[in-house]
């Protein structure tokens, strides 16, 4: 007699497939409502303890019923989001999701494909979102690109080409101790941090990255840039990269992008431009002019969760020289080698970045422009440039509001200036007034410090935002500050007794 013992095989598929499918209809339906009902919530709330702690359980050994998961996340996760997808959503500096978007997400996820390349659909897709880049964005269809997690890495990637093109050595094989003389990046005082991080990362240390100083307009002085380098050649060290910035995180302030590109080629400098904020203005009818030059550059970060409202993460980058860019990333492990036929035909992504394994970005990206077409993005990117100016205008309208910067594009920077407070009085009463906008769900703004003074900021990329949003961005601001105000003097007067 056999008496066969069946094994135990598992798997993480559900028991019901009807069960999963009621339960699923009911996650959308409840997505739907809650982006319906978007603007009737704050902005942002402070979690209660109990949400906090809850974070805090032990790791989950045994099964629990999907239904009462998702029960957990909709009274513990949902109610308490970053805010961005909010109309009064202003702070930093980030997109504001889409629906299209996010089912691109999961279906990427149900398909579940993995964008290190090969010889299959969303790998095609992939590179056609590139390629769509480079058309919206001015590059020839020869350059190269990749998507990534995001503006920092997209500028890395950039970065690191333009390192390894200027290095003079085989920096690959030799590393950065044998470059001969010490290579300079320059950018604005108004850079990102994410170009300090880049630098360190490559090996070329913090020092290698000149601030320059930037003009009035917060714009990069292109003549004191002109004089670092020929100080740089002068002392033996070798000018390798400019990084031009089209639209700073402080103040939205762009490059003159022609006269970098024209210096650069002089100089035979790499030209890299971070675009992270601004490249996509090059897609706005009313405003594109502002970005004329990005399509010089040797390669361009810019950043799809921004201005296109992509759901993290998406980034880009893009490559004039191909091949420059390949040799600076291409391994192909044995496990990895093409094949004349069958999945492995196809491309190899992963020959383009630091990552193998790669998600399946474009999906989200591609359903959305198919969704609602490029015009459309092009539009709200004038829309929120307007908005921006029409905030400008209240601003200007209100004698306890001042700008605290030019207004160039979509963010603008001012604070509240009853008149007769020391700096860090009205630094202490600005702080005040953006807590309480954020802690009563008004409206979400950040705060920097511009040239040493500080300033209350407001970053519209956002499709939601309207124009009465802003409007009551200003009666709330100017309501907490005569709140505030009159508190704060009782508490100074007591703080003096
Ligand atoms: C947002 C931003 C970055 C970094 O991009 P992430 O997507 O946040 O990684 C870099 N440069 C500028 C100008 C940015 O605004």
């Amino acid at each position: 007699m056999n008496i066969a013992v069946e094994p135990v095989e598992e798997t993480l598929d559900p028991g019901n497939w009807a069960d999963i499918e009621a339960l699923s209809h009911r996650m959308v339906d409840d997505a739907i409502a809650y982006l319906r009902d978007l603007r009737d919530r704050p902005v942002w709330q402070e979690m209660p303890e109990e949400v906090k702690t809850f974070f805090t359980t032990p790791l989950p050994r045994s099964p629990m019923a999907l239904g009462d998961v998702y029960r957990q996340v909709s009274e513990k996760v949902m109610p308490y989001p970053m805010g961005n997808i909010h109309p009064r959503f202003w702070s930093w500096y980030m997109g504001a999701g889409n629906f299209a978007g996010a089912m691109g997400e999961f279906l990427a996820a149900i398909q579940g494909s993995n964008l290190g390349g090969g010889n299959h659909a969303a790998a095609l897709m992939d590179q056609q979102v590139v390629d769509w880049c480079k058309e919206l964005l001015g590059f020839p269809s020869s350059a190269s690109g990749t998507l990534t997690s995001g503006g920092s890495m997209a500028n890395f990637i950039g970065l690191n080409v333009a390192r390894n093109v200027k290095a003079g050595i085989d920096v690959r094989e030799l590393g950065v101790a044998a470059i001969k003389k010490p290579l300079r990046f320059y950018a604005s005082d108004q850079m990102h941090s994410c170009h300090r991080k880049a630098v360190e990362a490559l090996g070329l240390g913090n020092q290698s990255l000149r601030r320059i100083a930037t003009d009035a307009d917060f714009r990069i002085d292109v003549s004191a840039l002109r004089r670092a380098i020929a100080e740089d050649r002068a002392q033996g060290l070798a000018p390798a990269c400019i990084i031009a910035t089209a639209g700073t995180v402080n103040t939205g302030a762009i490059d003159d992008l022609p006269a970098l590109a024209d210096l650069a080629e002089e100089e035979g400098l790499w030209f890299h431009i971070d675009g992270c904020i601004g490249a996509l203005i090059a897609l706005a009818p009313k405003n594109a002019h502002r970005v004329a030059g990005l399509e010089r550059a040797d390669s361009l970060a810019f950043d799809p969760h921004k201005w296109l409202h992509t759901p993290f993460e998406a980034g880009c980058v893009l490559i004039r020289d191909a091949e420059a860019h390949r040799r600076t990333f291409t391994v192909t492990p044995e496990f990895l080698e093409g094949r004349p036929r069958g999945l492995a035909s196809g491309h190899w992504l992963h020959d383009y970045g630091l990552q193998t394994s790669r998600a399946f970005r474009a999906l989200k990206i591609w359903m959305a422009f198919k969704e609602h077409g490029v015009n459309k993005f092009a539009r709200l990117i004038d829309q929120n440039i307007a908005q921006a100016k029409y905030l400008s205008d209240l601003i200007r309208r209100e004698p306890c509001l001042e700008l605290a910067a030019p207004t160039s594009i979509n963010i603008v920077c001012f604070r509240y200036r009853p008149g007769d407070l020391d700096a860090a009085a009205l630094k202490a009463l600005n702080i005040e007034i953006m807590l309480r906008l954020q802690e009563q769900g008004i409206a979400a703004i950040s705060d920097t410090t511009i040239r040493g003074t500080h300033a209350l900021r407001v970053a519209i990329n956002n499709h939601r935002t309207r124009r009465r949003d802003l409007d009551l961005l200003v009666a709330e601001t100017l309501r907490l500050g005569a709140e505030i105000r009159p508190a704060d003097q009782i508490q100074r007067r007591v703080a003096r007794l």
